[in-house]
């Protein structure tokens, strides 16, 4: 039920944790982190409390400057580990706030073709078909947006892609969705609670919004493609 995508400068792990603290007013039953570390993913997943999630990684640490964490409150599957985002393939991983309405087609589609699924989760879809666009050699955007235009129902979207450490995809439809900016640092999140320890200078992204960052750098298109500019704002929620 919170999203959080940090593209940092120093370990995200620690500062996701605040984070997913910070949403954990909303409810949720499952939480989870994925990092990006030389080109390399990595996670951690755990149902039940975020003190289950840290002793997890108490246990086994997950190192790396930029990662996304997911606090989940269960639509589609149990809430198990193996439903628990991030959902993650041999490319991407993915957090995912909402319900992909159309998943069933979407997986059957997939499922035709060989792809296997590790989960009952309506999410699993949306990085199955990325990592399928991908497979066929589309660049990151362009398979991120092609996935997005295949999606119907709510979703916030935060993906990291295998190989890129300077790169992080958010998407909006009918779940709300933020840009934080920082010093050689960007974020994603679901709301400005959930970037208060990060940035107060936010982008709200506006229905059908779609935004790649980089650790400098961060562009919004809309939903047809378009490059779109939407107003800077300061958070007035005290870090
Ligand atoms: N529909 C997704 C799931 O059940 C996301 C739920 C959420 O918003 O946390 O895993």
């Amino acid at each position: 039920c919170g999203i959080v995508g940090i593209l940092g400068t120093s370990p995200a792990t620690p500062r996701i944790l605040e984070s997913l603290a910070r949403l954990e007013y909303r409810g949720y039953d499952s939480a989870g982190i994925a990092t990006i570390e030389g080109g390399k993913l990595d996670r951690r997943r755990a149902p039940g409390k975020l003190s289950e999630l840290r002793a997890v990684i108490e246990a086994q640490p997950l190192s790396g400057n930029n990662g996304i964490g997911h606090t989940r409150w269960a639509t589609h599957g149990e809430p198990t580990k193996a439903n628990a985002h991030p959902h993650m393939t041999d490319q991407v991983a993915i957090v995912h706030n909402g319900i992909i309405e159309n998943f069933r087609p979407l997986k059957e589609e997939l499922l035709a073709k060989g792809v296997t699924f590790e989960g009952e989760t309506d999410t699993e879809v949306v990085a199955r078909l990325l990592t399928a666009y991908l497979n066929e050699g589309m660049a990151p955007r362009d398979a991120f947006q092609k996935t997005l235009g295949r999606l119907v129902g709510a979703f916030a979207l935060c993906v990291l892609i295998k190989g890129e450490d300077d790169l992080m995809f958010g998407a909006r439809e009918g779940s709300p969705l933020v840009v934080g900016f920082g010093e050689g640092e960007n974020y994603l999140g679901s709301d400005a609670m959930a970037l208060a320890s990060l940035s107060s200078k936010l982008i709200y992204l506006e229905e059908g919004d779609w935004a790649e960052l980089t650790h400098d750098s961060v562009q919004v298109f809309d939903k047809a493609g378009k490059a779109v500019k939407r107003p800077t704002t300061i958070s007035q929620v005290a870090a």
